[in-house]
């Protein structure tokens, strides 16, 4: 296959906003691929070479690109710098030139393997000498590009290749190509994605072995599962009604999730919510991991916090955020603040896969894999079988400083659900007690220009949350509160890479904005409460017709969710969900208040 046959793919996705053409674009580039071909053509339209939890990266410089374009299309550094502050992106500036340069006549077009090994040459060039030989391999595609070929070349050396092909529709068109569109194939091939992260592994066995080749799948050291996500509750009872009246309480530390993989040989690898590694960012949990875990090979989950080294106690992770100052990554700020890893869930212990086990018995495997020490510890439990005895844990915890309760289904179905978010695990926070339900982590979709105090800077951010069926981003809010001075100096830099000229095709709003994003940044927000709204779109239809939701009184919290990604955002169905359970006027709550609110 040639890479031109790719670019214009990308070309016909761009020009489209329907979930169901571009799935059939996709369907028809993939169906008749096999082997190399088919897994590097879904790496590379996700802008990566490998699945993403590898991160591997081709760390070229914006310099270096302008260098090879212009070196390409015989032209200045300095030149292509001017065309790209009129086109606002590097590969339209790439596109432009090649477009009037010369090309010879008997160029061999530039096949698909060819550009994506020339790529891994990128990313695996390291030392000195490593920047000249990422630029000369850059010139020489782009040499033998067409503008297409060497528009989509540069997007994806850049890292903002980002053609609005998320995993959804990449899974759907899976299906469609290599299996059944029918719902059963379609939540086999979810469910094995949830389990691998790894599209290409998924799309290479349907299409040698179909649906069924995909039981094979096992859990392995060193790839990240998805993560299993919890609902929310309207109160106590509610909770306990869903767990047929028992459940375990566990403490809900407010830290960063981390998935830890020890391998047999000892080395540890720990990956985020997002699936990204983080092991560089925790050395000391990597070290404290083997001597407190009994048996290898071993995947466990925990939630990581910062502790005061003095008295021991748990910090809040917010606390240490804000104390820092925002214009430190979170993850820095961290890694100079001691953490301790409360673990509370294992998938694989000891070579045998235990995550489709019932959830005590996971438990039960954990307590005895696990040797608490000073930075590894497990998360505290207590069974519950009554409100009563719910209410007092939940009094507890949260007196202790705890943000709620995680219970946890204790029922024989309560296996570890990869990837979905489902009542065998029931977040309860001490917020629904006395505001609306729950923050929400909304992606950063456009931008307007401030006034006053705030001219020259962006002064309001529209955010979104994520509709998976639809694959697509629907706005609930203008948030401008919640951002000093500094968080507002830095938001043009932190929004810069994804900044486009026009409407996401993916976002669905009813506002323009001075600036549209591609969705990316996703930060956390709390308000008020859930109004229905004319102009913005989250779950549209669901309340009232043609009416979507937003968030009264928005306020950005001061927190960036950097360990989630913009499809990890809080989905239209929660914000359905909690503006149903925000719609309680009066109710008495599990902690004895009253609550009274009124509905715009
Ligand atoms: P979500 O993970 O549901 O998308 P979120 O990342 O915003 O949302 P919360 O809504 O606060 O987080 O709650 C879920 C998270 O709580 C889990 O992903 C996990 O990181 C954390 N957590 C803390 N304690 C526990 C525990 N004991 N069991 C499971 N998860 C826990």
């Amino acid at each position: 296959m040639q890479y031109r046959e790719l670019a214009h793919v990308y070309e016909k996705i761009e020009a489209t906003t329907k979930r169901l053409e571009m799935r059939s674009i996709l369907v028809d580039l993939l169906r008749p691929l096999r082997g190399r071909e088919l897994t590097c053509a879904l790496y590379l339209s996700q802008g990566s070479l490998r699945p993403e939890y590898e991160g591997v990266e081709l760390g070229v410089a914006e310099s270096l690109a302008r260098k090879a374009i212009a070196e390409a299309t015989g032209t200045s550094a300095g030149a292509v710098g001017e065309r790209t502050r009129t086109s606002g992106d590097l590969g339209t500036t790439a596109g432009e030139l090649l477009r009037t340069t010369r090309r010879l006549e008997d160029t061999a077009p530039l096949e698909l393997l060819e550009v994506y090994d020339a790529l891994t040459g990128m990313a695996h060039a390291t030392g000195a000498g490593s920047q000249e030989t990422k630029v000369q391999i850059l010139v020489d595609l782009l040499r033998r590009a067409t503008p297409v070929e060497g528009k989509y070349l540069v997007r994806f050396v850049m890292g903002t290749l980002r053609v609005g092909v998320r995993e959804m529709t990449i899974l759907d068109a899976l299906a469609a190509a290599f299996a059944s569109p029918d719902k059963d194939a379609r939540e086999r091939i979810e469910a094995a994605f949830n389990l691998t992260s790894d599209l290409g592994l998924i799309a290479e066995k349907l299409a040698s072995g179909g649906v069924a080749s995909l039981a094979s799948i096992r859990l392995e050291v060193g790839r990240p599962i998805r993560p299993m996500l919890a609902e929310r509750a309207k109160s106590l009872e509610e909770l306990l009604e869903r767990m047929d009246g028992k459940a375990a309480f566990e403490y809900k530390y407010d830290g960063l999730r981390v998935q830890a993989h020890l391998a047999k040989d000892g080395s540890v690898r720990l990956f985020s919510r997002r699936l990204e590694e983080i092991g560089p960012q925790f050395p000391d949990l990597a070290k404290a991991l083997p001597s407190a875990i009994r048996e290898r090979p071993v995947i466990l989950e925990g939630e990581c916090v910062p502790f005061d080294r003095t008295t021991g106690a748990i910090r809040p992770f917010q606390d240490v955020a804000t104390r820092r100052g925002r214009k430190h990554d979170l993850e820095r700020a961290l890694e100079e603040v001691p953490v301790v890893l409360f673990v509370f869930d294992v998938l694989l212990a000891g070579s045998e896969s235990v995550y489709e086990r019932p959830f005590p018995e996971r438990r039960a495997i954990l307590e005895k894999l696990v040797t608490p020490s000073e930075r590894i510890r497990i998360a505290e439990e207590q069974i519950v079988t009554s409100v009563e005895e719910a209410n007092d844990y939940f009094e507890e915890v949260v007196g202790q400083g705890a943000e709620g309760v995680m219970a946890k289904s204790l029922a024989d179905g309560s296996r570890y659900h990869p990837g979905a978010r489902g009542f065998w695990w029931i977040k309860y926070k001490r917020d629904y007690v006395t505001h609306l339900a729950d923050s929400i982590d909304g992606v950063v979709v456009g931008a307007f220009y401030g006034r006053g105090r705030r001219a020259g800077a962006y002064g309001a951010l529209l955010l979104a949350v994520y509709r998976p069926d639809k694959d697509r981003f629907e706005t609930f809010c203008k948030v401008g509160s919640g951002f000093d001075d500094s968080a507002l100096a830095e938001l043009p830099k932190r929004l810069a890479p994804f900044r486009i000229d026009h409407a996401p095709p993916e976002v669905d709003t009813g506002l323009s904005p001075d600036q549209w994003f591609r969705p990316s940044v996703v930060l956390e927000v709390k308000g008020a409460e859930l109004t229905v709204s004319p102009v913005h779109r989250a779950g549209i239809g669901a309340i009232r017709p043609d009416a979507g939701l937003a968030l009264r009184f928005p306020r950005f919290t001061g927190r960036y969710r950097t360990d989630k990604s913009a499809t990890q955002a809080t989905t239209s169905a929660e914000l359905v969900e909690m503006y149903r359970m925000q719609d309680r006027s009066g109710a008495r709550t599990a902690a004895g208040e009253h609550r009274v609110r009124h509905k715009a």
